[in-house]
């Protein structure tokens, strides 16, 4: 028997279409490169964004085609974000972060066709247009200078353009793609349909993850070129809140400033940006006045349960979040089912500082040598994860075919246990683990008891060989400033919390822990660092 319902593709054109109806008084604030605000509304982002869509539809580009961005958080970017795709082009987001030579490879290899760049960024470009070939090149005028010959002019181009052709798009085709940051290997490829956007917004909205309304201010300080900013400007548009979008000053200050002057309710980051944050608002605690409670989701590497902690006392509630490139990336949300808020504030806490529930629609189970690893949260298997907004390849990449199973579930990669409740907890990635006399031992939990430590800023734990034990837990750690610990304290610190084999059998004091462009631990560099490392 078929269904009566009528065939409606999900896809952004109409989360756009929406937005423009019965949001267009709506905010949405960019931080520029001097600082100003520049503010316009829904009604404004509309109609340049399908500007946009309707120059590039002028230039000839076949349905498809790739439309590269290298720029920072604000509006033009976010026309970006509807207007390449509403035309049925795709948007390839770049990492500004990464190295030039590695943005080149990514923009041949995606096949990018025209970049569309903040002037502000040129410099950068400069270093690697040589090795990337682009038929156009759109300047973004940022900073108000004029564009340089050779290059659109991104706004000449807007008052100039066709109107938008809005094209019948299907809801599996390409909307967007992203490479992945490379910590585990050369940067793979990810494209997203309409469909999956649709969907993760879908789920993302809803209350029991990330709970966006129109009442909101949402404030993404993770990039728009990580992830699409977790999917945040896709799913604000969708429910029509404002939009409060850093630019390139993502420092604490910059971003408390911002907080406070837009009454921001609800922001996302990775945890380096929440550690600065945490210490200007120690430093002066007075300064700011933040909306009580605002969300800040945390995510892209562990949130200690010490920051979860520390953030409760500014009255600033920490959701801790898990996902990847490959999983659009909404996988797993921290939220405290009702049947546990009656446990005592310490196991609460427990909960929270877990990575939390799968998103509706997201399958997850952890895999051992001997199958599925019961849900008893002790039991450490390898994540694998299966979903509508899951990829099931890579661009252009038929040999990696071994991150997915013969089952169809992707390989993460990353290590975890799963409670009775359904909790997740990354225990480490796989690369990363240590085995220590055939038992595994978890470097993430190690980091997270010794953060705890008062003198402690950041831990990084690593598996280093050992002649009797194959490998043993080394800490390597930088200090809060102007703070002071040794060893014999934090052996004694860890002591009650963890067995005794969990206890590192070295502590090195380091100025600092060297991090990738998403804010990940380079655990690799560590490792090639102390490889020589001869233990007492
Ligand atoms: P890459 O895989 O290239 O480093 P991603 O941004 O896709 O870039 O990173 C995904 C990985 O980040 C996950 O596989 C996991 O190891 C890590 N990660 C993400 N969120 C968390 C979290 N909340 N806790 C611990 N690790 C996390």
């Amino acid at each position: 028997m078929h269904s009566t319902m009528m065939d409606f593709p999900l896809t952004l054109a109409h989360v756009f279409r929406r937005a423009a109806r019965l949001f267009g008084a709506t905010e949405v604030v960019s931080r520029l490169p001097d600082k100003s605000l520049h503010r316009y509304h829904y009604r404004d982002f509309h109609y340049r964004a399908a500007a946009l869509g309707g120059a590039l539809q002028a230039m000839g580009l076949k349905p498809g085609d790739r439309i590269a961005t290298l720029m920072w958080n604000h509006y033009a970017h976010l026309e970006a974000y509807f207007g390449i795709p509403c035309a049925g082009f795709v948007l390839h987001t770049l990492n500004l972060r990464l190295h030039p030579d590695d943005i080149a490879f990514i923009a041949q290899h995606a096949g990018d066709r025209v970049l569309i760049v903040d002037d502000v960024l040129l410099p950068l470009y400069e270093k690697f247009r040589g090795k990337a070939h682009f038929e156009r090149v759109i300047v973004v005028p940022l900073s108000g200078a004029a564009v340089a010959a050779g290059y659109d002019d991104y706004e000449q181009l807007i008052a100039a353009a066709p109107s938008l052709a809005s094209p019948v798009l299907d809801e599996n085709a390409a909307a967007g793609m992203c490479y992945t940051s490379g910590t585990t290997g050369r940067p793979k490829g990810v494209v997203y349909s309409h469909r999956a956007l649709v969907l993760h917004s879908m789920a993302s909205a809803m209350g029991d993850t990330l709970a966006l309304t129109q009442s909101d201010s949402l404030c993404p300080v993770v990039p728009m070129f990580h992830v699409n900013a977790w999917g945040l400007p896709f799913t604000g548009v969708m429910v029509g809140c404002k939009l409060v979008l850093p630019g390139p000053h993502l420092d604490a200050v910059s971003l408390l400033d911002l907080y406070q002057s837009e009454r921001v309710t609800f922001t996302a980051g990775v945890p380096t940006i929440w550690m600065g944050i945490l210490q200007a608002l120690e430093k002066n605690p007075a300064q700011w006045t933040l909306t009580p409670g605002m969300r800040m989701v945390v995510g892209g590497a562990a949130a200690s349960e010490t920051m979860i902690r520390a953030f409760d006392r500014h009255n600033l509630r920490v959701l801790h979040a898990w996902g990847m490139t490959e999983t659009t990336p909404l996988g797993t949300t921290a939220h405290l089912k009702h049947s546990l808020q009656s446990l005592s504030d310490d196991e609460k806490y427990g909960y929270r500082s877990k990575q939390g529930l799968p998103a509706p629609f997201v399958e997850l189970r952890a895999m051992t040598d001997d199958g599925e690893a019961p849900w008893d949260g002790t039991t450490m298997g390898e994540l694998q994860v299966r979903g509508p907004w899951i990829a099931a390849g890579y661009h252009e990449l038929p040999a990696e075919d071994d991150k997915w199973t013969a089952d169809g579930w992707f390989r993460t990669g990353d290590v975890a246990t799963i409670d009775a409740e359904g909790y997740v907890k990354i225990t480490d990635r796989t690369k990363d683990l240590i085995k220590s006399g055939g038992e595994w031992i978890s470097s993430l939990d190690l980091e997270n008891a010794l953060v705890a430590h008062p003198a402690v800023l950041e831990a990084a734990v690593i598996g280093v060989a050992h002649p009797k034990w194959d490998e043993r837990p080394l800490a390597v750690i930088v200090l809060k400033a102007g703070a002071q610990t040794d060893e014999q304290a934090l052996r004694a610190f860890l002591a009650p919390k963890l067995a005794k084999f969990w206890i590192p059998d070295a502590f090195v004091f380091v100025p600092e822990i060297p991090r990738t462009s998403t804010g990940k631990m380079l655990k690799a560099t560590l490792r090639e660092r102390f490889r020589e490392w001869h233990w007492p």
